[in-house]
């Protein structure tokens, strides 16, 4: 673990206002137990078995940040202790998380994703998918969900252009949805965008949450 970097990454963020989800996928308890005692409350996994065996043995007040693609019949191994689930796209996952969290008597805290990369492979809402989403009954009715803003994934690249427009895009896309469907909702507050090679201009772009992995911990093993 880089407590260098820890340190230089909090001190960017707080100038921001941001916040930071330590994305500790691969990576080994006593890495995050280091972490953890280094002050880091917020961490983030990509996959649900790994977040509850993880979640399982950990101190009970770290924020576990739910940020890979969420198939619906898994929901309910994270729904009692899962803090923020930030992916997900579509109507069915959502009406499951509402489910799940009215068996677990919570509201869970969901970020909409958004596709805002250049790749083909990124899972993601559309701008007037998510309206229509917004608008619709079945939405209107769930009462055990908070959605919390807005999430994407920028294009793999050196082009910093490019990064930067479609985080400029996102955050654009969060404006519009804040006017149109949260106005008066103070929970619709974050722009969960930047990872360990771009965050610097997620922040310019107005990242509320950051999720970085590699930079913190080191590259990951696979294996
Ligand atoms: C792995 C991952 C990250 C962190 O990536 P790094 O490049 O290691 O910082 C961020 N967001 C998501 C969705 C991820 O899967």
């Amino acid at each position: 673990m880089n407590i260098t970097a820890f340190e230089e990454i909090k001190y960017e963020l707080n100038q921001h206002k941001a916040r930071l989800v330590a994305v500790s996928k691969t990576q080994s308890i006593e890495k995050i137990a280091a972490l953890y005692h280094a002050g880091q409350r917020i961490f983030g996994e990509n996959k649900v078995q790994e977040m509850c065996d993880k979640q399982s043995v950990l101190p009970n007040n770290i924020e576990w940040h739910l940020i890979g693609h969420l198939q619906r019949n898994k929901v309910k191994y994270i729904a009692p202790f899962v803090s923020m689930i930030h992916s997900v796209d579509s109507m069915k996952l959502l009406q499951e998380i509402n489910k799940q969290a009215l068996n677990n008597n919570r509201i869970i805290a969901c970020l909409l994703q958004f596709h805002i990369a250049q790749e083909e492979t990124k899972f993601g809402l559309n701008e007037a998918e998510a309206s229509q989403l917004l608008q619709s009954p079945t939405f209107l009715e769930m009462k055990n969900i908070a959605i919390c803003g807005v999430m994407g994934m920028a294009t793999n690249t050196n082009n910093k252009a490019l990064i930067k427009q479609e985080f400029m895009q996102l955050q654009s896309i969060f404006d519009s949805l804040k006017i149109q469907h949260f106005k008066n909702d103070s929970r619709f507050k974050e722009i969960s965008m930047g990872m360990s090679s771009d965050y610097k201009i997620a922040l310019q772009c107005g990242s509320t949450l950051v999720r970085i992995g590699s930079k913190l911990f080191g590259e990951r093993n696979y294996e």
